[in-house]
């Protein structure tokens, strides 16, 4: 029997689907199941008891300094739980922060670190990961050396649970050291629509919309799909018309449908979108790679296939 699996993550959602993922792999390892919530201030009491469903046990630490997003600072906390505790498998979203938090935390811990798992299953006593690697172009499966052992887990890589546990919140006390960074100010990103990692359905256009007023014809469509748009990392970052993009160095998604208007399907697009259910294309060129990762295509000209599509939905909804 292993020490439990304790799992954190600055996010609540992506707390949710690590104990989702976690619940399993407790089971494989016939240990328990803690999720460890850090908070800068009391408010976080509620989302502990929300959580506590879902784990066999909540540890709640809550200091101020946690208000300051300061990965060593987490790090420290983290060391300090899951030394008490005794983890063996400690499980952090692997966000942008979460990948600075683990890469502390295991050198501190001195224990192996991996992230950007996309799949972790504990088999016969083994624990077989999967990372995206070499920019998205190939699929690693690895075996995790020892326990314990760190492992970032991406976003959707796991389910929200189903099953409940039911466990008690706990609240523990922790020395935690002062931040070494200093917090001027937090801005709230503008987002129209659902959040992308959210959103079942997303619509996003690359290249070959031409003008930024075009993609009013993008937005339209996803409103008829009831999603979201998203778009290619030159749209984004060369052309500056979204704050950000999908894709390998971008937001990661996995909603039912995508589809991919004037995209080429560029290896680290595809890394982004891989694990969507079902992917469109729409493209004017029939050697474009996108539509060999495609399950639908159209080859033509997105600004004649769009507007039908659109004309299409109308018809189809009575708002034509
Ligand atoms: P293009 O490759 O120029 O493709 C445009 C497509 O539109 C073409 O296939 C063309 O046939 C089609 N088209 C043109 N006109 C029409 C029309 N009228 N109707 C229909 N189709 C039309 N990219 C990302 O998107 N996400 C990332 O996260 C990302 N990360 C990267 C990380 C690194 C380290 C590097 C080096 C690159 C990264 N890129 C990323 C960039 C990536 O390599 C590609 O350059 C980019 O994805 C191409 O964007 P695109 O498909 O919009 O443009």
């Amino acid at each position: 029997m292993a020490g439990p699996v304790l799992a954190w993550s600055e996010k609540k959602d992506l707390l949710l689907e690590l104990l989702g993922g976690g619940a399993g792999l407790a089971e494989a390892l016939r240990s328990s199941l803690k999720a460890l919530v850090l908070a800068g201030g009391p408010e976080a009491a509620s989302e502990a008891e929300e959580l506590a469903k879902w784990a066999d046990e909540v540890l709640l630490a809550t200091d101020e300094k946690f208000s300051v997003p300061d990965s060593s600072v987490f790090a420290s906390a983290i060391q300090d739980v899951a030394r008490s505790e005794g983890a063996d498998l400690i499980l952090i979203a692997s966000t942008r922060f979460g990948r600075e938090v683990a890469a502390r935390l295991s050198a501190k811990m001195r224990v192996p670190c991996m992230t950007g798992c996309t799949s972790v299953k504990a088999e016969g006593g083994r624990l077989l990961i999967e990372r995206t690697v070499y920019a998205g172009r190939a699929i690693a499966r690895q075996e995790c050396p020892s326990l314990p052992c760190v492992l970032a887990v991406a976003p959707r890589a796991f389910e929200k649970p189903a099953a409940e546990r039911n466990g008690k919140v706990r609240t523990v006390s922790l020395e935690v050291p002062e931040p070494k960074l200093k917090l001027l100010s937090v801005r709230e990103k503008e987002l129209k629509g659902p959040r992308l990692e959210e959103a079942e359905v997303i619509v996003s256009g690359g290249r070959g919309v031409e003008k930024r007023e075009d993609f009013a014809m993008l937005e339209e469509l996803a409103k008829l799909l009831g999603g979201a748009v998203g778009c290619s990392r030159p749209i984004a970052e060369d052309r500056g018309w979204f704050p950000e993009w999908i894709g390998l160095s971008g937001r990661k998604v996995k909603p039912k449908l995508y589809v991919a208007v004037g995209i080429s399907g560029a290896i680290q697009h595809v890394a982004g979108i891989r694990d969507s259910k079902v992917i469109v294309a729409i493209n004017k060129d029939e050697e474009a790679p996108i539509l060999s990762v495609s399950d639908y295509y159209v080859v033509g000209d997105l600004y004649q296939v769009i507007p039908a599509l659109i004309e299409a939905l109308k018809r189809r909804k009575g708002q034509a």
